[in-house]
């Protein structure tokens, strides 16, 4: 086994001061610049592969500072830390900005002779010479001038968008009696203030749980709209502004729309076929909302005969008791059986077990905060990677699901270390329960984490790992959360807390059946997320309307009725990464469902998992994303196994 190594500069940075972050980002941007220079330098003869690593080297450098910076303002505890990684983040777009736009070096890459090289190191080029003419350096000075602005701009903007969300955690306070319906040990975990009333945030620990388990309708409402109504008014102007520029950008570098400009270097080509893509998913779900929501209303009409209409806050409630009482499937029940700890080790032994991989405890390892773990990813006694797990709650952290990158990885030069940042419940004096949805979620980040640690070994820096076209980066997530689904997966791991007994194979049974209820509800608010993203940047922002056009889509692409008083968008976190691009996910899971498929034919635990290692997440970014595909599956990918999952009774 190889020896445990001393932590990585990056993270030793990210326990460091914020002078110390500040001065080692900018020596990377520093040694960015000085091998873009070398490289442009470098011309009056034939070029070749060590300008490659010139050009590889600079991006590299500004990708791993950037991913750091970004991290660092996400998660870490300290304010004066978040803050100086901000500024980090800030320069490092600046000198992206500067070097994409830069002639001399999109020149020097074009004069790469590539003809013999291997397609890796072609791929590298040409779409390195594409991002150039992307980012518009071949456009006249001027342009050139204002899109770097602009670029700049939108940092900030991005930022302060995201920094809104994260720090605008709302409180609901109830009644203990309020809680009715909700577990005992989350309500023991919140025992009441001095005034008699259980605090209540919109945090995700909090609010899952009494939107799905409350039986006060007036509860979940309350907690409905808190939750809709963070980051509002701050973010009123900030997506305005996001919006405002991107349309600026998109114009400049001559595309109609930023959606048109965000779509064409993806898997699905252009921003109409997006739309497209969302309408045929919606027609597809149609028949199925309805029937979802007419059983959810007939639920409904127990506790309210006169009921005559779902609403939002309902969703999640009443579908919990169609599931336990047709299906005979209570999530509740398999909650003890999901104790955070061994889920970690469980689903760790899984994706060893499934990858040919082990993990190694790094104990003693420098974390921004004590609940951090750290593992060395190991393979056939070598190291992979490391990664770092930052699973629980707190103020000022990042308040969604997401694997960050600390370091990005290279072949014999730098071991990848990625980090999941959740908000799972933490241990403490009741034991954190999760829910199977949480499970599943885990495994969704791991996806991503083991994409970024697998692929980590590409010869070219800035191929590795998660780099391939991003519609097809949620398709290694979506794949591995089947196995949440699998007896054999979850028997392993999946014991009463207090007991010991494994978790019946009959209710996980009944919870894969329950879990066919309500997918045609769930694609259609999967839908609205993505026809949202989509048209708000593919309309005229001058005098567009953004609540108002939210609203609409909401009432076209889900069953209920947009909410006076809410600000959905300006909490919409997915608007700063994804902007345009939330359509990804139902893409991704198209192809994931196809990818599934082989699995299905050969095993869940069949070698079929180490040939997808290979063929799919080991050359990163190397090509492109359908070759991956078609390498894995023998044939290119289609529509229809996710069009069965899609109609599956
Ligand atoms: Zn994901």
């Amino acid at each position: 086994m190889p020896e445990v190594p001393g932590p990585s500069r990056a993270a030793t940075l990210m326990v460091s001061s914020p002078g110390e972050l500040a001065a080692a980002s900018r020596e990377d941007v520093r040694r960015a610049r000085a091998a873009a220079a070398e490289l442009a330098a470098r011309g009056g003869r034939r070029r070749d592969e060590a300008d490659l690593e010139l050009y590889d080297a600079a991006f590299g450098l500004l990708a791993d500072a950037g991913a750091r910076a970004s991290l660092c303002r996400s998660v870490h505890p300290s304010e004066e830390m978040r803050a100086a990684a901000e500024a980090c983040e800030q320069e490092v777009e600046a000198a992206h900005a500067e070097l994409s736009l830069d002639p001399a070096l999109y020149r020097a890459l074009g004069e790469v002779d590539v003809a013999g090289a291997d397609p890796a190191t072609r791929w590298l080029v040409e779409r390195g010479l594409r991002d150039f003419r992307r980012s518009g350096v071949d456009r006249d000075p001027a342009t050139r001038e204002r899109v770097r602005a602009l670029r700049e701009e939108l940092v900030r903007l991005g930022q302060a968008f995201g920094r809104a969300i994260k720090d605008d955690v709302r409180t609901v306070r109830l009644e203990p009696s309020e809680l009715e319906g909700l577990p005992e040990d989350w309500r023991r975990a919140r025992p009441p203030g001095e005034d008699g009333r259980v605090a209540v945030t919109t945090d995700p620990t909090d609010y899952q749980p009494a939107l799905t388990y409350s039986r006060s309708a007036s509860v979940r409402e309350r907690l409905w709209r808190a939750y809709r109504t963070r980051a509002h008014p701050a973010n009123t102007e900030v997506l305005a502004g996001i919006l405002g520029r991107r349309a600026e950008l998109a114009r400049l570098l001559g595309y109609p729309s930023w959606a048109a400009y965000a779509t064409e270097d993806k898997m699905i080509g252009s921003d109409v076929a997006a739309a497209d893509f969302v309408e045929r998913v919606s027609k597809a779900a149609e028949a199925r909302m309805r029937l979802d929501c007419e059983e959810l209303l007939a639920f409904k009409r127990r506790d309210l005969p006169g009921a005559t209409r779902v609403d939002p806050w309902d969703a999640a409630y009443y579908s919990e008791r169609v599931k336990a009482e047709r299906y005979g499937a209570e999530a509740q029940a398999v909650r003890p059986y999901l104790e955070y700890a061994a889920v970690r080790d469980g689903l760790l032994a899984l994706t060893g077990r499934l990858f040919g991989i082990e993990y190694r405890r790094v104990a003693g390892a420098p974390a921004w905060h004590p609940d951090v773990e750290a593992f060395d990813v190991l393979g056939a006694g070598e190291r992979l990677g490391r990664i770092w797990l930052d699973m629980h709650p707190r103020p000022g952290k990042y308040k969604h699901f997401a694997q960050f990158t600390l370091v990005n990885g290279q072949r014999d030069r730098k071991v990848p270390e990625g980090v999941l940042v959740c908000n799972f419940p933490r241990p403490g004096a009741e034991p954190a329960l999760l829910e199977h949805g949480d499970v599943k979620t885990f495994l969704h980040e791991l996806g991503h984490l083991l994409h970024h640690v697998l692929g980590g070994r590409t010869r070219w820096g800035t191929q590795a790992g998660v780099a391939t076209e991003w519609d097809f980066v949620e398709a290694p997530s979506q794949l591995l959360e089947e196995w949440v689904w699998n007896e054999e997966a979850l028997g392993g791991f999946a014991r009463h807390h207090r007991t010991g007994e494994p978790v019946p194979g009959e209710l996980l049974r009944r919870l894969r059946a329950a879990d066919e209820f309500g997918k045609g509800l769930q694609v259609r608010q999967q839908m609205f997320y993505a026809a949202v993203s989509l048209e708000l940047h593919r309309r005229d922002p001058a005098g567009l309307d953004a609540g108002r056009l939210a609203d609409e889509l909401y009432e076209r692409y889900t069953p209920f009725r947009a909410v006076e008083g809410t600000h959905f968008l300006e909490s919409f976190g997915h608007l700063d990464g994804y902007s345009a691009l939330y359509y990804t996910y139902m893409w991704s899971l198209a192809i994931a469902k196809d990818l599934f498929g082989v699995f299905e034919r050969e095993g869940l635990f069949s070698p079929a998992a180490i040939r997808y290692r290979r063929e799919v997440l080991e050359p990163g970014g190397s090509a492109r994303a359908d070759e991956l595909v078609r390498a894995f599956l023998g044939r290119a990918h289609g529509f229809e196994a996710f069009a069965r999952w899609l109609n599956a009774a």
